[in-house]
């Protein structure tokens, strides 16, 4: 196992809002990690210090393949091969296939690309999780589950080493979802680490190698998804349970 990232007294304060209580998580290169909490639990904002949108508390420590990094941001993140596909996916829906991939190039704009080239590459980095869209369609007219396939593809293009997924299946249908959950295997079996939140504990056991529970900020665990069943896991994010410990 090597480790990519390791953070440790993580905690963060929304005004009088605990989020995050004194957090600590490993993600190991080439694992499939869920991470599971009821609404308002802080997987989110667990995401978003992995990604640098938000500063911890001081104390904590996050390093990202053996560097610290006290003071991490969005372009330090990025650098180190962190990528987040945020619920809204943040793709640009006028723009086409081609052009929403290549903005993991040209974040300042497309004013200088050589169209051909970026066609060709989108279908290149399309090819490589089995996607064959028109590189020329406009993301607009693409299904959630496509555009949410235009985003891991933007992602891989930028060279994602870890990739999160915040709540990717929410809006997905039962087809679309095992579709995901076998994407998500290759990109395990291609050493790219996925974070991948979720509070539908079926599939996150199907899909996960260890799962983390969030409970009110606080982190209840990290188990071996073959170590846990479906109604434990409830019973840890919600506490409602003396028989578990
Ligand atoms: P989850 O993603 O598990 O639903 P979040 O990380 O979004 O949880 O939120 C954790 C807690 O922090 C919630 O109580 C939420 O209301 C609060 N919170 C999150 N972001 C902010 C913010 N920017 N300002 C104030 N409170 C916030
Ligand atoms: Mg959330």
């Amino acid at each position: 196992m090597v480790t990519f990232l390791e953070m440790s007294g993580i905690s963060k304060r929304f005004g009088g809002v605990h989020a995050l209580r004194d957090v600590d998580l490993t993600l190991e290169v080439g694992e499939v990690h869920c991470l599971v909490g009821e609404n308002g639990s802080g997987k989110s904002t667990l995401i978003k210090i992995i990604s640098g949108v938000e500063a911890p508390e001081p104390g904590g420590r996050i390093a990202i393949s053996g560097k610290e990094y006290p003071k991490l941001n969005p372009v330090y993140s990025t650098h180190c091969g962190i990528q987040v596909i945020y619920q809204d996916l943040s793709l640009f829906p006028n723009l086409t296939v081609a052009e929403n991939i290549a903005m993991a190039h040209h974040l300042g704009g497309l004013h200088s690309v050589n169209w051909a080239s970026m066609r060709a590459a989108a279908k290149a980095t399309m090819a490589k999780i089995g996607v064959a869209f028109d590189p020329d369609a406009k993301v607009s007219e693409l299904s959630i589950a496509g555009r949410q396939l235009v985003a891991i593809c933007r992602a891989l293009a930028a060279d994602a080493k870890l990739l999160i997924m915040d709540e990717p299946t929410a809006s997905l249908t039962r087809h679309e979802v095992n579709a995901l959950i076998a994407l998500v295997s290759e990109l395990k079996r291609a050493g790219i680490c996925v974070v991948f939140v979720s509070h539908r504990l079926d599939e996150v056991l199907e899909i996960a190698q260890r799962v983390t529970v969030l409970r009110d900020g606080a982190k209840v665990g990290t188990f071996a998804a073959d170590t846990i069943d479906g109604r434990k896991l409830s019973q840890l994010m919600t506490g409602k349970s003396f028989e578990y410990q």
